[in-house]
């Protein structure tokens, strides 16, 4: 296929290299059917979607090889391809191509990747990112990024699988285990390059995900802990390095740099009525909440039934107001995580808080949300942080849309997703976004020690601050959760974060309406095609221009010289957009006029 002036320009640009693949973008090479294999692969795919990378899966070792850049999803071993197929990838690299594999484990594949030896292993818990400049580690800037977690030791003898690479004379060592041994390398091979992961992105980014992570969150909550993302921004990092001009469905509303979801969980009887306290601040900021209510309509040996008329009148003004109500279970137990399922059709009438059930205490807290606020109550965040493992189905099967029952630790992600039904592996993907809590005044856990008192108001917004600087560096989202038990430290507190972070930069809100946002941008699959006299056009294939979703951006690379992309829809319609220059990148706000 001849290959256009303009595209061949492209491909060089920022790369030194000489153009050879003839199709944009990013190719995923599915190799192997083994369950590990597919679980790889779905990894793979699930992490390029959440950092909004455009690709196209091929079982095809000769399609894949006409891109610029090529995962290999699946564990690459001698018998995984065909002897011309493996000469094809080394061809390919060669003359320019750039490869990505995890865990290299085929001799045949170590003169490509320029190692001599690969082991696997069970027992390393830590991985340290080196001085090297490579561009993969472009977002690997803080300390947190430099040395992550694989699970806690201290907990587990063994951890997930990982394979430890001797590395050739020559090969960049990028990432090693505390043993020493390499786990992620570099080789220079012709005019490409090829990376060695020693690590599948199912187990640094699909297990963590089910909340198995083998304890691998350094602190609970309340701290930066990107241990699975730094394997997600590394795709990032090596696309954006590859591909041009790169084009990202952008992971904030609104073209933001940032997002900050403002949550509170009101589960006693005194917050109620400060909830319209925490209400009125916002509101005088020009900010919106969500209010996760415990509906508590009997009394136990932990508290009062304060699900009252009274205190309900309280929750329907915030109604009013704006602001978004979620469930917070009926009974905030302790043991949510060791309830049965139940019965799909439990109901308010036969509900027995003393014989709980997951369903029940989805279910019936929604109907009386449902009746007492008219609404459609389609977001729940559980009592302490507690995920059973049938939550999202059950979540699912009871018409909700979000759930927001984990810290973001926990899952080692500090970006929303789409949540397993169950969790564990094999477990159909849900159509719950997941919102992970990532700051709390109350630590997640008993309110034994609280994070935020009145004497620690200085250090707790401090911490807070600089987590959410951290994710602003990465595009990813925080999520605040406070407590209305306190009108006044804890009510000055969440202002003056609010008034540090606001502006250009930060889109504040709901944690529904970010759970929204999120599945609206599972619908944006642009490409890169060329239009007239070879301008690259970015073609979002299967929108109608009317139906482009609202708060959606494409964050692009500026081209030296160029005029800004043109967007168009599935028919070639021009869709309407607003830009922004943001360094070396311009922002796409979609349908704005
Ligand atoms: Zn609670």
């Amino acid at each position: 296929m001849a290959l256009s002036p303009l595209l061949a320009a492209l491909v060089l640009l920022g790369s030194g290299q000489q153009p050879s693949p003839a199709v944009w973008g990013v190719a995923v090479l599915e190799a192997g059917t083994s369950r590990d294999a597919r679980q790889e692969q779905l990894a793979v795919r699930d992490c390029l979607e959440l950092m909004g990378i455009p690709f196209a899966a091929t079982r095809s070792v000769e399609q894949a090889v006409r891109r610029p850049l090529v995962v290999i999803s699946g564990i690459l071993t001698n018998s995984l391809f065909t002897a011309g197929e493996r000469e094809a990838l080394y061809a390919y690299v060669e003359r320019g191509g750039v490869v990505l594999a995890t865990q290299v484990q085929g001799g045949s594949f170590f003169t490509l990747f320029g190692i001599t030896g690969a082991t696997t292993s069970r027992t390393n818990f830590r991985v340290n990112f080196g001085s090297s400049t490579d561009p993969i580690l472009r977002y690997l800037n803080r300390p947190e990024e430099r040395t992550i977690s694989l699970g806690d030791p201290a907990l587990y003898r063994e951890t997930v699988w990982s394979t430890e690479y001797t590395a050739a004379p020559g090969t960049d060592v990028l990432a090693v285990y505390p043993n020493g041994t390499a786990a992620v390398t570099v080789n220079a091979y012709g005019r490409g390059s090829a990376y060695a992961l020693g690590l599948g992105f199912k187990e640094t980014t699909l297990i963590p995900q089910l909340a198995r992570s083998f304890e691998a969150a350094r602190h609970w909550i309340n701290w930066f802990e990107p241990s699975g993302d730094v394997f997600r921004l590394m795709l990032r990092a090596l696309y954006e390095n590859t591909v041009h001009p790169f084009v990202l469905v952008h992971t904030v509303p609104l073209g933001k740099r940032t997002g900050l979801c403002l949550s509170h969980d009101v589960d006693a009887a005194e917050s109620f009525r400060n909830a319209l306290v925490f209400a009125r601040m916002e509101r005088g900021l020009g900010v919106r909440s969500t209010f996760f209510v415990t509906t508590k309509y009997f009394t136990d040996s932990t508290d009062i039934g304060y699900y009252s008329p009274e205190r309900v009148s309280f929750i329907r003004a915030l109604r009013a107001q704006g602001f978004e109500v979620g469930s917070h279970s009926v009974s905030h137990s302790l043991a949510f995580e060791d309830f049965p399922p139940g019965s799909p059709q439990v109901d308010l009438s036969d509900y027995d808080p003393a014989r709980s059930t997951i369903y029940g205490e989805v279910r019936v807290s929604k109907q009386l949300l449902d009746r007492d606020l008219r609404q459609r109550t389609v977001g729940f965040r559980s009592g302490y942080l507690r995920f059973p493992d049938d939550l999202l189905e059950v979540l699912e099967q009871s018409d909700y849309l979000f759930d927001s029952s984990v810290s973001a630790q926990w899952v080692l992600t500090n970006f929303p997703f789409f949540g397993f039904r169950r969790r564990s592996l094999g477990s159909p993907r849900s159509r719950i976004v997941e919102v992970p809590v990532t700051l709390d005044d109350s630590r997640g856990e008993l309110r034994i020690r609280e994070f935020l008192t009145a004497a620690s108001e200085e250090e707790a917004l401090r911490t807070w601050l600089d987590v959410i600087r951290a994710n602003a560096e990465n595009n990813a989202i925080s999520c605040l959760l406070i407590h209305p038990t306190d009108t006044t430290f804890k009510l000055e507190t969440e202002r003056r974060l609010i008034q540090a972070v606001r502006g250009d930069s930060t889109w504040i809100g709901a944690v529904g309406e970010l759970a929204k946002f999120w599945r609206d941008r599972a619908r944006l699959h642009p490409v890169v095609r060329l239009g007239v006299n070879d301008q690259p056009v970015i073609v979002l294939a299967n929108l109608k221009r009317a139906s482009v979703p609202s708060a959606q951006s494409l964050v692009v690379e500026t081209l030296p010289g160029k005029a800004v992309l043109r967007v168009v829809d599935a028919a070639g319609g021009t869709v309407p957009v607003r830009q922004r220059a943001s360094g070396d990148r311009t922002v796409l706000l979609l349908g704005a006029h």
